[in-house]
């Protein structure tokens, strides 16, 4: 099954050509890691991928929906039940404790808030900071705050994970941690997309490299999985 499928994907700002005909598939269960200098379209992709942003031509599938066809309501209604973003600097929201800020993800799909409290606690408990659920975001460490952040993100059991440099804000110590995580999600089936800059981070948790340059898809190669 194809999770995410890019044809002939160009993205324009004004002069500037961010993405240039770039055409990728990701399969369910896959991890896939992008990497490439500054500047050559990795926010950008990730950006298309969680229809926060249209390309300029080109479409765009996720899950089996094209995004193109969705207006920006049906957009914002795939995304939070089909896609789950993660990003580098965590953004909880800093007057709602670690369980509120996971199960407002529910009741934004319109999941009742009793169920949503049930599964947020649920999940904090999986990713092993259930006595964390009544601590607001700046009492909480960096990596506490990351995981929280990833308990929210999978809340609606999105088809996709995307994790933009999830450790790039973290001491090494709570990084391992998060990738130890996200190892854990993709073996029991999640499907997973990061964009990193650390060449550790791709290769512990993803099966498959993708580099970018200038826009373009560079290079592909399959990774070895490391313990
Ligand atoms: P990366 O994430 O790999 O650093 P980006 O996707 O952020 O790359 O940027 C790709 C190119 O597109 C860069 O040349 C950048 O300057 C340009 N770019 C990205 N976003 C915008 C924007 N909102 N407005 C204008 N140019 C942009
Ligand atoms: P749209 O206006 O496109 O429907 P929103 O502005 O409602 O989208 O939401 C943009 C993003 O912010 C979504 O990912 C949504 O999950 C999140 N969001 C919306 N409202 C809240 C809120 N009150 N608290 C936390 N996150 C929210």
């Amino acid at each position: 099954q194809t999770i995410v499928r890019l044809d002939g994907v160009h993205k324009e700002y004004g002069d500037a050509t961010a993405l240039d005909g770039v055409s990728l598939e990701i399969q369910a269960g896959e991890a896939v890691a992008v990497m490439g200098p500054s500047g050559c379209g990795k926010s950008t992709l990730l950006n298309m991928v969680a229809g926060l942003d249209r390309p300029t031509s080109g479409t765009v599938q996720v899950h089996g929906q094209d995004l193109g066809r969705l207006n920006e309501t049906g957009l914002a209604l795939f995304r939070r039940r089909h896609i789950g973003v993660v990003f580098q600097f965590f953004n909880l929201i800093d007057d709602l404790p670690a369980l509120d800020n996971v199960a407002l993800a529910a009741q934004l799909t319109g999941t009742p808030a009793r169920q949503a409290r049930r599964r947020a606690l649920e999940l904090l408990d999986e990713l092993g900071i259930a006595d964390r659920k009544d601590t607001y975001p700046a009492a909480l460490s960096g990596g506490e705050r990351q995981r929280v952040a990833v308990a929210r993100a999978l809340m609606n059991r999105p088809a996709l994970l995307l994790a933009d440099e999830p450790t790039g804000a973290l001491d090494s110590r709570s990084g391992e941690q998060v990738m130890d995580l996200l190892i854990d999600l993709n073996q029991i089936g999640q499907t997973l997309l990061i964009v990193t800059h650390d060449p550790h981070l791709a290769t512990r948790c993803a099966s498959r490299l993708i580099e970018f340059a200038d826009g373009r898809v560079a290079r592909q190669s399959a990774l070895e999985p490391t313990a």
